[in-house]
């Protein structure tokens, strides 16, 4: 796709007002950008990437919790960070959730696509996508895009 300089923090609230409804009052959002605000990157780079990170989130927290919303730069690479205090992904599913048609979610509910094309974008990116542990268990998304890459 086409790249352009994207404002990071601009582009997470616009897709945040785009999942509002399925945030409700349940779920708190907590943004800490401190991170180089501007990259160069595909627009459709943070908004579908962060939009399916969100919704999952979402999902994984039917009774409510926190999001918190992170960006951080090093002279190398501009991350941003996406934890939630759902229940977390198991260690052993942490590789396989990335990949095409894989879903936990009833039938009809999930098609599993959501974080495939999410890796795919990240890799058109020379990016990353990984996921860790949040300090309280939840899930934590890292979206890592290389600044040699990005304003390549
Ligand atoms: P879908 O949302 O349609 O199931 P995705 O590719 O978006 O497909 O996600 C794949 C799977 O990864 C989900 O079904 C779920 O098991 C797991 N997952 C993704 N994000 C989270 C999260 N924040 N917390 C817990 N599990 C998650
Ligand atoms: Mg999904």
């Amino acid at each position: 796709g086409e790249r352009a300089l994207v404002n990071v923090p601009e582009a997470i609230e616009t897709v945040l007002a785009l999942i509002q409804h399925k945030l409700g009052d349940r779920i708190a959002v907590e943004r800490s950008f401190a991170g180089r605000p501007e990259i160069h990157c595909t627009p459709a780079l943070l908004n579908q990437v962060v939009m399916n990170i969100l919704g999952n989130a979402a999902d994984a927290m039917p009774e409510g919790g926190i999001i918190r919303i992170n960006t951080l730069s090093t002279p190398e690479v501009d991350e941003i960070r996406i934890s939630d205090t759902g229940p977390g992904i198991p260690e052993d599913l942490r590789e396989k959730i990335f990949e095409p048609f894989f879903t936990t979610k009833p039938v009809g509910s999930g098609t599993g696509l959501g974080l495939a094309i999410a890796y795919s974008v990240v890799q058109a990116h020379s990016g990353s996508l990984t996921v860790e542990a949040a300090p309280d268990g939840g899930a934590c998304f890292v979206i890592g895009i290389p600044r040699q890459a990005a304003s390549a």
